[in-house]
């Protein structure tokens, strides 16, 4: 038996850290929303051996133990005592290591595909917790569309949809290391965004109040050591964005815009300069 589900990205609108746990992980105060660029996940269950099998057409991804989507069936095989085996195909379209969860993503959406496949019955919260032993950002994409992220990235709070917008999302050439930026994290310098202004825009579908209060504390940190953030945030704003502002722990910067024009006029300047360029719509 086997089902393809779509592993959406996701954006950060709003990413803020109040503190961290005694054991060090971080605290999140986070608005998220998955956008319409998405790898496909083909999950079949396998009957006559319990192996677990990954295979992706991006060339240079682990296929082991180290993919995240490795990890979200072997959490299930093993919590379950599951006999069966898995073989895992994904297709990927969303960039790697470039803040926007496709690794996160995709152990979702395996996770959701065993849940149906096993008949696990496991509602959605469920499946968040067990992604939390996966990935932080796994227990968001298991619900995915847009809500409001806490506690260390299980407590999920899903939030109304957004009115139209656009949005450009730009990669640039960069590796970016995320426990490299969380390392550097220092609570007594961190400037904290609004994120219940953010939440508030939401709710009252008041996008200039979105636009006012969306922000990233940890840009600057990622900023710092890499000059290119800064460069196509001020391009992006120039083309006339709305807001424009760092994913997750970047490189991707993203642009919103209330125009489709504008965001393909944007698209287009910005191919000029920068590695990989999307122009997308936030999901409902
Ligand atoms: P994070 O902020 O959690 O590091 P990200 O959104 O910046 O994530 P991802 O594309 O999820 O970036 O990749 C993060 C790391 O996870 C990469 O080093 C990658 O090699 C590894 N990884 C493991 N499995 C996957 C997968 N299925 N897709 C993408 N990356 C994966």
């Amino acid at each position: 038996m086997k089902v393809v589900e779509k592993a959406p990205a996701k954006i950060n609108l709003g990413l803020d850290t109040p503190y961290h746990h005694r054991d060090g992980t971080l605290e999140w105060n986070m608005v998220m929303t998955s956008v319409d660029l998405a790898d496909y996940v083909e999950i079949a269950t396998e009957p006559k051996h319990p192996r677990i099998r990954v295979f992706t057409d991006s060339g240079f991804l682990p296929n082991d133990q180290r993919n995240l989507a490795y990890q979200a069936a072997r959490v299930l095989q093993t919590r379950f005592h599951i006999h069966e085996g898995v073989t895992i195909r994904i297709q990927k379209r969303v960039p790697v290591a470039a803040g926007l969860g496709g690794g996160s993503s995709d152990a979702a959406a395996v996770l959701r595909g065993l849940n149906n496949l096993w008949q696990l019955g496991l509602s959605l919260a469920e499946l968040a917790v067990i992604g939390l032993e996966i990935d932080s950002d796994v227990p968001y994409c298991v619900y995915g569309c847009i809500a409001h992220v806490q506690g260390r990235g299980e407590i999920i709070t899903p939030l109304p949809k957004l009115p139209p917008m656009w949005i450009v999302l730009a990669k640039p050439k960069i590796s970016v290391s995320t426990p490299g930026i969380l390392r550097r994290v220092d609570y007594q310098t961190l400037e904290h965004p609004d994120i219940a202004g953010l939440l508030t825009g939401i709710r009252d579908q008041d996008l200039p109040q979105v636009f006012a209060t969306m922000g990233n504390a940890l840009e600057p940190i990622t900023a710092n050591r890499f000059p290119e953030i800064s460069h196509i945030k001020t391009k992006m704003l120039n083309f006339g964005a709305s807001a424009a502002q760092m994913s997750g722990t970047g490189p991707t910067l993203f642009a919103v815009c209330d125009k489709q024009s504008r965001a393909q006029r944007m698209v287009n300047s910005i191919r000029g300069f920068c590695h990989e360029v999307y122009l997308v719509r936030p999901l409902s």
